[in-house]
């Protein structure tokens, strides 16, 4: 199939943002998005990039009364001698995952990384230049079937927009303050805790509203069934270093499988650190904070690489990490994926694609 462009005319492109200290996250979208549409019978048709708009659906399009949602997150680097992808492969095969579990159609891998390479080429000069900073993107599926009633819908739409993203850390680290709650839970064994699903997203905002009144950056969520087990951080992976183990949970279904978390691990195991996915409860985190086992912890995603974890809040107590200061090998890390990322470095494994 062929993706056809329709360029947007002058008059309504936008101005490109000149403070690039100002881009924040998920404000400023480009002038152009990738469209494809989907009927039950016929597949995948008319892929196009076409001027960003407003969509079109019926008040009864099913995504909006029964969730049939999925997304992705990845950046485009503006590096050293070109422009670069992360792993997307990653991120287009995980979203095929989470159609299979939602009963959404398969996009064929070849057809979406050549949607991705084309908009982000046409939408270039939107890539901010400063360091850290890079073009965010979202792909994403919904259902629009107009029908009301309970089952997968027969039509649904893929789109891709993209939008100039800042650095993460313009100042430097800041360490965040994670909530340990016990009451509520993120994802059950055999729900949707491995799909970006945005049901997921929807059912996670109270416990974090909750985190945010209290003053704490993020929700640390534990396994649904006991509310024992450290599982994840916001829409973060989390990681602890305690005495020479960098540990993880385990892909079981109920964590999204990040792909930074596994860039982490497989950098870290290169460096000789010994890596164990395993499960790990908040008794045995917090004897290793009383015992001074806990050397490090921070989350992994996209947006921030890596985010150190200061202080932990749990049973009503602060338990402060390495003094709420940023460990080595969380810094480590991050300066390692960063400079793969943005082409200042070997890439040994393979994980960079340049597209132009
Ligand atoms: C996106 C996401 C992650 C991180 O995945 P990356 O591929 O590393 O960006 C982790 N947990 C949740 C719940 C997420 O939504």
């Amino acid at each position: 199939m062929d993706i056809k462009v329709i360029h947007a005319p002058p008059e309504r492109r936008k101005a490109k943002p000149t403070d690039e200290a100002k881009l924040g996250f998920g404000r400023i979208f480009t002038d152009h998005f990738f469209t494809m549409s989907y009927h039950a019978g016929r597949g995948w048709h008319d892929p196009l990039i076409e001027p960003c708009r407003p969509l079109d659906l019926h008040p009864t399009a099913m995504c909006l009364h029964y969730a049939q949602e999925i997304f992705e997150g990845m950046k485009a680097y503006r590096g050293k001698g070109g422009i670069f992808l992360f792993r997307p492969l990653e991120n287009i095969r995980r979203m095929n995952v989470s159609a299979e579990r939602l009963c959404m159609p398969q996009i064929d891998e070849d057809l979406f990384l050549e949607a991705l390479r084309k908009l982000i080429l046409l939408e270039k000069d939107w890539i901010p230049h400063g360091s850290g900073t890079s073009l965010y993107i979202r792909p994403t599926m919904i259902a629009t079937e107009p029908a009301l009633g309970v089952h997968p819908a027969s039509e649904y739409l893929f789109f891709i927009i993209t939008g100039p993203v800042g650095a993460y850390y313009p100042e430097g680290f800041s360490p965040t303050k994670i909530f340990v709650t016990e009451e509520y839970s993120r994802a059950a064994p055999g729900g949707t805790g491995n799909c970006k699903a945005g049901g997921n997203y929807a059912a996670s905002l109270y416990a974090s509203e909750i985190a945010k009144k209290m003053g704490y950056t993020q929700v640390l969520w534990l396994d649904a069934v006991e509310r024992k087990y450290v599982e994840e951080v916001g829409t973060s992976n989390m990681f602890f270093v305690i005495g020479e183990e960098l540990i993880t949970a385990p892909l079981t279904g109920t964590i999204l499988p990040g792909v930074t978390r596994d860039s982490v691990i497989r950098l870290a195991k290169s460096w000789g650190v010994k890596v164990a996915e395993r499960r790990l409860s908040m008794d045995e985190v917090m004897e290793a904070i009383a015992g001074g086992a806990l050397r490090e912890a921070f989350a992994s995603g996209t947006a921030a690489i890596v985010s150190p974890v200061g202080l932990i809040y749990f049973r009503g107590k602060e338990h402060p990490i390495n003094e709420g200061k940023t460990g080595s090998l969380t810094e480590r890390l991050y300066n390692e994926i960063l400079k793969i990322q943005y082409g200042q470095k070997d890439d040994p494994f393979g994980w960079r694609i340049k597209i132009d």
